[in-house]
């Protein structure tokens, strides 16, 4: 149970209310650019409120990300809300242990999730006319039909982490619920009255049982795929080297990627060395390195969000290849990314004794 409202009038007039209000000195919320298209939008008090799309199924970029570029060096310095899903809040999470954000000022509102869509729905097609039927199979509490794979396989689709949570599922109104003291503080500053309810409903929790089935089948099938090497040819035997997938990433947020670093600018000799000995030299070189590299960094706080996948210009299942190897490597390690800022990063964590069978 929590404090909770219906949402009084829509989604977006509800959001520019809290600027309004003064409740808070900015927003960040998908906004809609043009007909159908949306991206995330910092919006000042002062600033224009027209075409906020909190619901609308696309990810344009992930939002920790995006909270990222704006909070590396210092937490903002006035009130912010953020409107993120919640594999959005948990690569957040993952980005401060990192030391890539701060989390001050900020007031997190997080949607209940349905899901996404590939991108190239949005980019091809126009996206509002999928807005109904993805709203409708979310009243009706079943995975719109469509979105990302991993997003069908998501069974953390509801909030955790954030101060206010806006619950879509199996509702013909949104309702928002106040979690924190700051969403609180947050429901007061607007004059909105709440009153005691359950923060997701009977249709939500189905829907996670429902996810989580397809979850177990996309990890059973995908470790079928990847088996050895043969199998790592098999999935990324595609891959044309764009780096696309880790351009996108929110966890691979290093500036200077090794991988495209002067360690992999071969000598002329090298290449003809190995076409001698080989025969023949799939070029570009070393695009499962990549991905093995990748997954040895980051594999621990892959959050599933699905970029990687949307990006690849070759259809490679990307993120569902993380998904696997990720929720092997959590589970190993205990380990949730994004579940908790006191969790400490299994990779920069130091204990004395651990994986002991491995020596025996
Ligand atoms: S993975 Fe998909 S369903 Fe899960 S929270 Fe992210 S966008 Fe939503
Ligand atoms: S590897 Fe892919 S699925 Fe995992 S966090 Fe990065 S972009 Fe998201
Ligand atoms: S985006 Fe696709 S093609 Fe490009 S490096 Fe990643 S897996 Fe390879």
């Amino acid at each position: 149970m929590a404090r909770t409202a219906e949402v009084p009038q829509d989604l977006g007039s509800f959001l520019a209310s809290l600027l309004e209000s003064g409740a808070v000195d900015a927003l960040m919320c998908p906004k809609f650019l043009s007909e159908g298209k949306v991206a995330h939008a910092l919006i000042p008090r002062n600033g224009s409120r027209e075409g906020l799309a909190p619901l609308f199924p696309f990810m344009p970029a992930n939002g920790g990300r995006v909270v990222s570029r704006f909070t590396t060096e210092d937490p903002v310095d006035r009130p912010v809300a953020v409107v993120l899903r919640p594999c959005e809040i948990r690569a957040l999470v993952e980005l401060v242990k990192l030391e890539q954000a701060h989390l001050e000022n900020l007031y997190i509102i997080g949607l209940e999730c349905g899901g996404v869509y590939p991108m190239e729905k949005m980019t091809k097609e126009k996206g509002e006319t999928h807005g109904e039927a993805y709203l409708d199979a979310l009243r009706k509490g079943q995975v719109p039909q469509g979105v990302r794979e991993v997003c069908r396989a998501c069974d953390l689709f509801q909030p955790t982490g954030a101060d206010v949570v806006i619950s879509i599922i199996g509702r013909d109104k949104p309702q928002v619920a106040f979690l924190t003291e700051k969403g609180l503080e947050l429901a007061s500053k607007i004059g909105l009255e709440t009153q005691e309810g359950e923060v997701f409903t009977p249709q939500s929790q189905a829907l996670l049982e429902a996810k989580a089935a397809n979850k177990t089948k996309l990890l059973e099938s995908m470790k079928e795929r990847i088996k050895g090497y043969q199998g790592l040819l098999e999935v990324f035997g595609k891959c044309i080297g764009c780096h696309n997938c880790s351009k996108v990433c929110p966890i691979c947020y290093c500036k200077d990627c090794f991988f495209e670093s002067a360690t992999f600018d071969y000598e002329p000799l090298s290449y003809t060395q190995r076409v001698d000995k080989k025969g023949a030299l799939r070029v570009p070189m070393d695009t499962i390195l990549f991905h093995l590299g990748r997954m040895t960094h980051m594999a621990t706080s892959c959050v599933a969000c699905g970029m990687c996948e949307d990006a690849c210009p070759m259809g490679i299942p990307v993120a569902q290849v993380f998904k696997t190897v990720g929720a092997d490597v959590q589970e190993l390690f205990e380990y949730l990314p994004g579940r908790s800022l006191q969790e400490e990063l299994p990779l920069t964590t130091y204990r004395p004794v651990e994986f002991t069978e491995v020596e025996e």
